[in-house]
């Protein structure tokens, strides 16, 4: 490694040696430095080559942010869904063997990522990922396609899980059918329901505990 960035700037000791350190941990996970551009390190893989670059960029120089910067390129040949499989899998690697990266602003608009559908909502602490990458978002199924679900059946089931559940009946509201009713207006206390439901509170006496008092309606119409 080399204490100077690609642009030709120099790069202090104390930064340095935090990127040498970055460097022994690349080399230990299977990455190698290359030989015509120092600092920058690489993985091949049947599919690809992964790469950890701490030569700097236009926007982000490596004083600023030491964390080497994850990219990589892929055979033609190899699907959008596994593409995405395989950042995935690379950056939880990452994150379990505590190797510092970070992503580039790029990451999703830059040309050669443009279909990945790679943004920088991941929160990777928090273990998020929601990159569709060929797994069944409901049972965990390799389908190995575009798309979170394997089937049409845990399309459902994902939407039906999302479904709230009607304070009156019980049943799960479909979109469309949502209301927010207020049971009281001071303070503001609001539950999901049926829009037949909520028409059942307001013109019975079925759910007469749902229902606002008079006051309290008499007193938010007038403000
Ligand atoms: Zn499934
Ligand atoms: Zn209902
Ligand atoms: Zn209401």
């Amino acid at each position: 490694m080399i204490n100077k960035d690609k642009f030709g700037n120099t790069i202090y000791p104390n930064n340095f040696k935090v990127l040498l350190e970055n460097g022994n941990l690349l080399l230990k996970h299977g990455y190698t430095e290359s030989f015509n551009k120092p600092n920058l390190f690489f993985k091949k893989t049947p599919e690809g080559s992964f790469y950890m670059d701490m030569r700097s960029t236009n926007e982000v120089p490596m004083w600023e942010d030491t964390n080497p910067l994850f990219y990589a390129f892929f055979n033609q040949e190899i699907p959008m869904w596994k593409r995405r499989r395989l950042m995935k899998q690379e950056l939880i690697y990452f994150y379990n063997n505590k190797i510092p990266f970070r992503l580039s602003f790029e990451f999703g608009t830059d040309e050669s990522f443009s279909e990945l559908n790679l943004y920088i909502d991941i929160d990777i602490e928090e273990g998020i990922f929601d990159w569709a990458d060929g797994y069944c978002r409901v049972c965990d199924r390799d389908f190995q396609n575009e798309g979170e679900f394997c089937s049409k059946e845990c399309e459902e089931k994902f939407e039906e899980d999302l479904k709230h559940p009607c304070r009156v009946c019980n049943k799960k509201i479909n979109w469309g059918e949502l209301v927010y009713h207020h049971v009281s207006y001071f303070p503001v206390k609001e539950i999901l329901v049926h829009r037949s439901c909520h028409n059942l509170i307001h013109k019975t006496d079925k759910h007469s505990h749902l229902k606002p008092s008079k006051e309290e309606t008499d007193k938010f119409y007038k403000k």
